[in-house]
């Protein structure tokens, strides 16, 4: 088996690697001294820097300034969603989205997939038809299997329904560019290529909201605590990278790891479902994501359960199981290309996977 003295990272949609320009902007942000709520030169200084993030993160999804409120990730920028539009309203949620929106509410409807992974707009239309003033949350794209949600579709029945729109844009951002206008927007620095620790709540107008951490007023009152300038800084310089790259080379990749996967008998998640240039889930049936893990991470590769993995064990994933697989959720591994990626990488991926196969293949 392939044995890479140098681990090849393919787990993008845990964290990229940062890119240059966002390291770049992390350093010059560290030199500012500053708190961007002082007054003086160091703190305009540091202010200065921050509006200009924040242009950059607003004005890529054509909002105004004002309509962007920093906040430490994605998990915090889906909480101040839901606590903010959610208040008083009924709240359905897509049946595989991530936890941070999954845990952070109880109660919430969910609303189911389709085998293909994409949310079933029929249902959503029924239940909108049913009953109360609504809060939707709906991710743009799935961090497991990369499926991208009729995103058109949805925002058009919420409309004729009056429902607000949440959109977990977390794994879409700097990707791929659906239309999101009059949706909140939650989006996070690391999965971009910036640093951990910065994420941003787009707000669908500029009316005021209630912070759930009012702090030192920052934010305009909406999220109190200093920011972290360096993170978000890099998330800014992160996200205008990421929209400017030609993310078809990483697509071709992705379905070249599609083709070889299937060809060796593996199955692929949504699979015929438009999904994201690095992502493909890869069900091998019959096998534990573990042994799959374990056997790759020997071989030099650096990839995911498609499951939640904790304690050295993989439960079965809430993703795969919601589109109908049931042993498949636990023989899933998700690979997911770094906006880096080179083709090597992925012919030794392949090859590595296929020697795998064939060594399960004969105990
Ligand atoms: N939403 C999605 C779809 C994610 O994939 C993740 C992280 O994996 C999050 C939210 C949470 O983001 P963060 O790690 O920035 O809190």
């Amino acid at each position: 088996m392939t044995n890479l003295a140098t681990p090849i990272y393919l787990d993008a949609n845990a964290t990229e690697p940062m890119r240059p320009e966002a390291r770049d902007a992390v350093i010059a942000a560290l030199d500012l001294v500053g708190n961007p709520s002082s007054v003086h030169a160091f703190g305009r200084a540091a202010r200065h820097a921050l509006e200009n993030a924040r242009a950059v993160i607003a004005g890529g999804f054509g909002r105004d300034a004002d309509q962007c409120v920093f906040v430490s990730g994605g998990t915090e920028a889906n909480a101040l969603a839901l606590h903010t539009y959610g208040a008083g309203r009924r709240i359905l949620i897509g049946a595989t989205e991530h936890d941070a929106i999954r845990k952070a509410v109880a109660g919430a409807e969910i609303l189911p997939v389709l085998p293909n992974g994409a949310l079933d707009c029929t249902v959503l239309r029924q239940k909108l038809a049913d009953g109360p003033p609504a809060l939707v949350c709906v991710m743009a794209a799935n961090n497991e299997t990369g499926v991208i949600s009729p995103l058109e579709d949805i925002r058009a029945i919420c409309r004729e329904f009056g429902a607000l729109l949440h959109v977990d844009a977390v794994q879409s951002a700097g990707r791929i560019n659906p239309t999101l206008d009059g949706c909140s927007i939650a989006l996070s620095g690391h999965k971009m290529g910036g640093p951990k620790g910065a994420g941003a709540l787009l707000l669908p107008d500029a009316q005021p909201i209630d912070a759930f951490m009012p702090g030192g007023g920052q934010e305009r009152g909406r999220r109190g605590g200093t920011q972290a300038l360096p993170a978000i800084s890099g998330m800014a310089a992160a996200f205008a990278a990421a929209r400017q790259q030609d993310w078809s080379e990483v697509d071709s990749l992705r379905r070249d790891i599609d083709k070889a996967v299937m060809q060796l008998g593996a199955r692929v998640a949504g699979f015929g479902s438009e999904r994201l240039p690095n992502t493909s889930n890869i069900i091998l049936d019959g096998v534990g994501a573990q042994i799959q893990l374990m056997t790759l991470d020997l071989a030099g590769f650096a990839v995911s359960a498609g499951s939640a993995c904790s304690s050295g064990k993989v439960a079965a994933s809430h993703v795969l199981t919601a589109m109908g697989e049931c042993d498949g959720a636990t023989q899933a591994l998700r690979v997911s290309l770094p906006w880096n990626v080179e083709k090597h990488h992925v012919d030794g991926f392949i090859a590595a996977y296929g020697q795998m196969v064939a060594r399960l293949r004969k105990t």
